[in-house]
Formats: C-alpha cells, structure tokens, sequence
C-alpha cells in the first residue's frame, strides 16, 4: 500500500514537474516567436533599405518579404534566404569595387583641377585637403556624395573666376589708344540733336577708366548713330528725286493733253479752212455764172452767212485753244514753282550738312576737311598774287596733365576756351582750323617776314595769360608753335611739314614757344 502511495505521490511530482516544464517550454517558445517576429519585420524592413540597387535583388526581396509576413510560411521562405544571401554578398562585393573605382575617379578630377593655375590660393589649398582626404578607402556610398558635391563647388569656383577673368580682358596701349582715336573722330563728326545725349555719355565713357567691352559698345553705338545718319540724308535726297519724277510727270501728262488738243484743234481748223474755201469758191462761181442779180444776190448772202458762220466757229475753236494752252502754261509753271521751292530746300539742306561737316563739334571752328580745302585756295591765290603766305601749328602744351588731373571736360572747355581765343585773335582773311586734339593750324596770308614772329608771339603771350582756374587751382596753359613760309616752287603741303617739323623743335627747346622756319 505504502508502495502504491509512494508512486502515486511520484507520479504527481513527475506530472507537476512536466506541466511545469510545459510552461516554461511554452513561454520559452512564445518568447522566441515574439523574438523571431521582430527579427522577420526587421528583416522586411532591411530589405526595403536595399531596395533600388539590383533588380533581382529587389524581386527576390519582394518575395521575401511577402513569405514573411505570414509566419507559418517562414520555413518556405528559407530557399529564398539563401538566393538572397547570395545576391546580397554580391551586391556587397560590387559596391565595394564601385565605390574604389568612384574614389580613384575623384582623385584623377582632382589632379586635373589642380592644374588650373588661376585658381586662387585659398582654393588651391582647400582642393590639396580634399586631395589628402581621397587617400583612405571610402565604406559607403554616403561617404562618396559629400565627396562629388564638394568638387562640383571647386569647379564652380573657377569656372566664375575664369569666366570673370575672360570678360575683363586686359587693357593694352593700343586699346586705349583706340579709345583716343574713337574720341577725337566722335568730337570731329556733326551729330544731330538728338543723338547729342548719347554720344556725350560714350565720350564720357571713354575718357574714364578704359573696359574692353565698354570701347567695342562704344564703336558699335557710334556706327549706328553713322548708319541712322546716312539713312536719314538718303531719304532726304530720295524725297527729291520722288519730288522731282512726280514733277516731270505732270509736265509730260500736260504736255501730252495740250499735244493732243492742238492736233484736235489742227483737224478742226482744216475742215474750216475747206469749208470756208468752199464758201468762197461758191461765191467766185455764182459771180462768173449767175447773170440774174436778185438770184446773185440772194446766192451771195447765203454763201456769206456760211462763211460768217465757219468763220465764228474757227475764231470761237483758237479761242478755245489759247484758254487751254494758257492753263497747260499755268499747270506747268505751277508745276516747276513747286519743284524750285522743293530744290532750294533741298540745296539749303546740302549745304547745311556741308557747312557742319566741315565745323568741328567741340570748338565751332573749320575742321581738317575744311582747313584741306582753304589751303588748297589760298595756296592758289598765293600762286597768282605772289603775296607772302604763312602756315602755322599750335599745340597745347602738356594738355594731357590737364585731363590726368582735372578730367575729360574740363580738358574739353579748356579746348574750347583757347580755340575761341585764338580765332578772335586773327582778322577774317586769316584761318583759324582745329587740325585734331588739342592741336590747330593757322592760314596767314599777307604777313611780311618781319611781322610773323611778333605775330605768333603776342598770340601766344594771349592764351598763356587767359585766367585758367581748375578746382580753385590758379593755371596756365602754354601753346608752342611753329611757323613756315610757302616758298619757292614748293607745294603748300610740304610747307605744313616744315612748320610742324619748326613746332616739334619748340617742343623740344622747353615749350611755350615760337619757332619760324627759315
Ligand atoms: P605736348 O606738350 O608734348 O604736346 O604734350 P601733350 O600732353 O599736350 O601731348 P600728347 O600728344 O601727349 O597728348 C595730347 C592729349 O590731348 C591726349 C588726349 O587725351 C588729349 N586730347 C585730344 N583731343 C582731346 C579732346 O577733344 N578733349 C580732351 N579733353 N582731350 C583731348
Ligand atoms: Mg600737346
Ligand atoms: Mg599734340
């Protein structure tokens, strides 16, 4: 019995034992479901992170994913683990290789870049960093971005600087000598009103610090200002010409009616003069044969009302013609008036452009074109008269010190104010041109020898004491001439070469000066 109990009692341990085994077993395994279940989630979680880098990769995780979800199914989902373990190693394997290839690729762009020798220093040494920093291997892709975007701002760097670079090409002499060159020929040409506002503000522009692409504006604004000019003086002389063909139209239509009037007239006039013969043939007969004198009579009177009759309608048809040939005179006349008035307007326009083409812009004096043409006439008269003619230039003295310090337009009314000085200080029959920049010839005729060099002389003691003040600075501005003789057989040009030759030496010997060729 006691036997019985004994392994009754053990039993029941054992059943305890067992069920508390079972426990344990249950919530071991439930713990590890609960486990395994986060594993899988994170697992299908992993899988979208890798998403986009292989496509077969992607299918099979897709698939993955889809067997994971439902728990049951994970022990079918083990084939797939392993494709996809294999997949991945791959994968991992060739990110590694790309991501080597990307960085030997970064160090090559850099070694290129570092060629760029314009490149500023801080940059130059900001891109040697970078440089160092591509010598360790890069373990994600993450760590290659920062990488590319960092040299997409190096490039952008120098690419502004070069661009930058490229449009402030450097100013050389000759530019600014073109710049001079433009200048002189703008203050040389005669603008119209309206264009008078642009042209200042490009010689404004440049007198100042010289931009290449300011002197090509320059040139350009200044050929189209040309070309509207050219244009406008083309319609000018095409409105005359269209004035001019209209005219001789309404003379030739006029001339044509009257022609056919007279023609008209001619018929007429015959068959009048045939009548009216007629009429008188008649009468001649009716006197040779009619010896009745009532019947005579009465004949005649017939055959003379006939030919008082034609006689009025010829008298009445000149009449006609002569009202018509005074209105075809009148028509023409009209006619040629208004081509007269249309012609002299046009001559005055001629001749207006002709005077201020040959007036220099800035100081209202005869300009090269001008002085080309006196010379040529007084050199003439010289040739028939015999009498004593002078060539003489005069250059301004260190003008370019007085644009240096004082600026363009004060330089350009200091011009002004010598060129009004040196016209007022010649008599009508003497001529006053401004050759080019602040240089100016001088035509005197009838000057003895012993006069000349007082003359000049005084004109220069006149400009040196005008009361020039710049920014409250008392100046004086000093001219040098020289001066020669037309002589012998030589012709008036080479006379201006001696007198410039006689200028060059005053500059030389000290300025402020006169020097007579001999
Ligand atoms: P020098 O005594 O040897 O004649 O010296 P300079 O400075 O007078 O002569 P240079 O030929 O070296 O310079 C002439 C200057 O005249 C340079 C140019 O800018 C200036 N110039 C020429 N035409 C004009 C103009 O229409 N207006 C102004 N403001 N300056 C002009
Ligand atoms: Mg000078
Ligand atoms: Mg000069």
């Amino acid at each position: 019995m006691k036997d019985s109990d004994a392994t009754v009692s053990q039993l029941n341990l054992l059943k305890q034992k067992l069920h508390s085994a079972k426990t344990a077993l249950d919530e071991i395994n439930e713990d590890r479901n609960t486990k395994l279940q986060t594993l899988l989630q994170f697992i299908g979680h992993l899988s979208l992170a890798c998403k986009g880098q292989n496509l077969e990769l992607d299918n099979k995780l897709a698939k993955l994913r889809h067997k994971l979800n439902t728990f049951e199914r994970v022990d079918e989902a083990l084939p797939e683990l392993v494709d996809v373990e294999r997949l991945l190693k791959g994968q991992y394997n060739h990110v590694m290789v790309q991501l080597e290839e990307s960085r030997a690729g970064l160090s090559r762009v850099i070694r290129q870049i570092q060629r760029v020798e314009s490149a500023p220093d801080r940059l130059k040494k900001e891109i040697s960093y970078f440089k160092q920093g591509l010598s360790k291997p890069f373990h994600t892709v993450w760590e290659y971005i920062p990488k590319v975007e960092q040299l997409i701002g190096f490039y952008e760097l120098i690419l502004q600087q070069e661009f930058t670079d490229e449009h402030r090409l450097e100013v050389q002499p000759k530019h600014r000598q073109l710049a001079h060159e433009l200048a002189q020929m703008v203050s040389e040409i005669e603008f119209r009103k309206d264009q008078r506002d642009q042209v200042l503000v490009i010689k404004e522009l440049l007198a100042s610090e010289l931009e290449l692409d300011a002197l090509l504006d320059a040139y350009q604004t200044i050929l189209s200002l040309l070309l509207d000019n050219i244009a406008r003086d083309k319609t000018a002389s095409q409105e005359f010409l269209y004035a001019l063909n209209d005219a001789i139209g309404a003379v030739r239509e006029v001339v044509t009616d009257s022609h056919n009037q007279v023609q008209r007239s001619e018929q007429l006039k015959s068959q009048l003069n045939r009548e009216i013969n007629a009429n008188v043939d008649r009468a001649d007969d009716a006197i040779a044969e009619v010896d009745d004198i009532t019947r005579l009579k009465q004949q005649l009177t017939e055959e003379l009302n006939a030919l008082k009759l034609s006689l009025a309608r010829k008298e009445a048809l000149e009449q006609r013609e002569q009202a018509l040939q005074r209105k075809s005179i009148e028509t023409m006349r009209k006619e040629l008036d208004a081509l007269g008035n249309e012609a002299k307007s046009y001559k005055e326009r001629l001749f207006e452009q002709q005077k201020l083409n040959l007036l220099d812009n800035l100081t209202q004096l005869p300009n090269r074109a001008a002085l080309e043409e006196r010379m040529e006439q007084e050199f003439r008269n010289h040739k028939r008269h015999k009498n004593p003619l002078w060539v003489a230039v005069a250059d301004i003295d260190h003008f370019k010190s007085i644009n240096d310090s004082f600026g363009h337009s004060t330089g350009d009314k200091t011009l002004q104010v010598i060129a009004m000085a040196l016209k007022n200080s010649f008599r009508d029959t003497e001529f006053v041109a401004r050759y080019g920049g602040e240089e100016f010839v001088l035509l005197l005729p009838d000057v003895a020898n012993k006069d000349i060099a007082a003359l000049l002389n005084r004109v220069r003691e006149k400009i040196k004491n005008i009361p020039f003040k710049f920014k409250n600075q008392r100046i004086t501005v000093t001219v040098s001439i020289g001066a020669a003789q037309v002589s012998g057989n030589e012709h008036i040009q080479e006379t201006f070469e001696r007198a410039d030759a006689a200028l060059y030496k005053a500059k030389n010997e000290s300025r402020d000066r006169v020097i007579i060729d001999q």
